[in-house]
């Protein structure tokens, strides 16, 4: 017998943690009646006429490869989307990769412009894939903290401490899992300065931009000079309830995107032609579902929330996504110590705010993707054994 197969495994990815998402559910999902607030995808179906896209793309007998790049029918309407409600302009034959969800577009741009070494900013918390990304590459990830007190948006001055020379890129996500920050464009424009002065590119996931409930989105690609330097990603699975079709996208300046469609080439070849033909009636018709489902969860954040901050457990009204991010400070335990009492004497499942990074430590991330009705239950449950944890 040779080595064991653990063996094999390389040194960078042995030491990669698995997400601290998962194997909180794996505990969650043996108990029976949880109510689970850590789901971190729609509710909804996706949309019938979506569906039927996808169906009759099957029928007609679309089963091929398409081009690597994507369909040229998808682009061109991803073009013309992404400049109406983003205010840039991109080609559709070099600008723009469809790639299988925004999480493959994030790989992908990683691959493309990290050297063993580059250094790659995040703020934090933030989505859970950022910094494992970014060591896959063989990047060396570096956090810019966000608090509660600058309510989780970026603060240009934590941006400039943490910046070291050798950075390449900042990931920044806007508005942000779990915190539902969003950032106002002034502070875009003090961080679009500063990337200039230093050099580096942004990759700007916004992939909640449809779910801002107040202030508006702008992206920072649409900032005077920032077209360049900005990786654009986006994706179907939050605006559309898509998150089974894997379709997302990426745009940015010609020469990055042909450096990411080696990659995509390489690894995937190209998005589902299916998914392609769902994603392009999406485009073209789901504006109102989009703006139906937007409303649906900005009711369920208000009664969230509300309840929340009347049981003591201080929460800001996210303006974007669908997590509202409360404290639990004041229970003296742990982010996980507090997310395990609540579902060992609730039954309500919520996502230690530690999994988001340290700065997410003292949070819990509790998702609004679920019926009225099961946030009002859940939270009838927690309000409950409040008592037992404020001891
Ligand atoms: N970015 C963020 C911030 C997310 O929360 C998610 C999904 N939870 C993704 C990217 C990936 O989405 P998908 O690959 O389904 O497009």
């Amino acid at each position: 017998m040779g080595k064991p197969a653990s063996e094999f495994i390389a040194n960078h990815v042995k030491v990669l943690p698995k997400s601290g998402i998962r194997d909180f559910f794996a505990i969650a999902s043996t108990m029976k009646d949880a109510i689970s607030l850590g789901i971190g995808e729609p509710d909804f179906i996706t949309p019938w006429h979506i569906r039927e896209a996808a169906i009759f793309a099957l029928e007609k007998g679309k089963t091929s490869y398409t081009d690597n790049l994507g369909m040229k029918s998808l682009r061109r309407e991803i073009s013309k989307y992404v400049e109406d409600n983003f205010g840039v302009s991109y080609n559709p034959d070099n600008e723009i990769l469809v790639s299988v969800g925004g999480s493959e577009a994030m790989d992908v741009a990683l691959r493309a412009i990290i050297s063993p070494g580059d250094k790659i900013m995040h703020h934090s918390p933030c989505f859970v894939s950022y910094s494992p990304s970014i060591a896959l590459c063989h990047g060396v990830p570096i956090e810019v903290p966000t608090s509660v007190e600058s309510k989780f948006s970026l603060d240009i001055n934590e941006v400039k401490k943490a910046w070291q020379p050798g950075v390449k890129a900042f990931i920044i996500n806007f508005p942000t899992n779990p915190t539902g920050a969003t950032i106002s464009k002034k502070d875009l424009e003090a961080l679009a300065k500063f990337a200039e002065e230093k050099d580096f590119l942004i990759i700007s996931d916004e992939i909640y931009a449809e779910l801002t409930y107040e202030g508006g989105h702008t992206s920072i690609a649409s900032i005077k000079g920032m077209k360049d330097r900005v990786i654009f990603i986006h994706g179907f699975s939050k605006a559309f309830a898509m998150t089974g079709f894997r379709m997302g996208y990426a745009c940015g300046p010609k020469e990055i995107i042909d450096a990411m469609m080696k990659a995509h080439q390489y690894a995937i070849m190209c998005a589902s032609i299916i998914s392609q033909e769902a994603a392009l009636e999406a485009l073209k018709s789901g504006r109102r579902d989009t703006d139906f489902m937007r409303e649906k969860y900005r009711q369920r954040r208000d009664l969230i929330v509300g309840k929340f901050n009347e049981f003591g457990m201080d929460c800001l009204m996210p303006k974007g996504t669908f997590y509202a991010f409360p404290s639990v400070k004041k229970f003296n335990m742990t982010s996980m110590e507090a997310a395990k009492a609540i579902l060992q004497e609730a039954k309500v499942a919520m996502v230690p705010g530690s999994a988001f990074g340290k700065c997410g430590e003292g949070f819990l991330r509790a998702s609004f993707a679920t019926s009225y009705d099961n946030i009002l239950k859940a939270m009838a449950r927690l309000e409950k054994i409040l008592p037992k944890l404020q001891k």
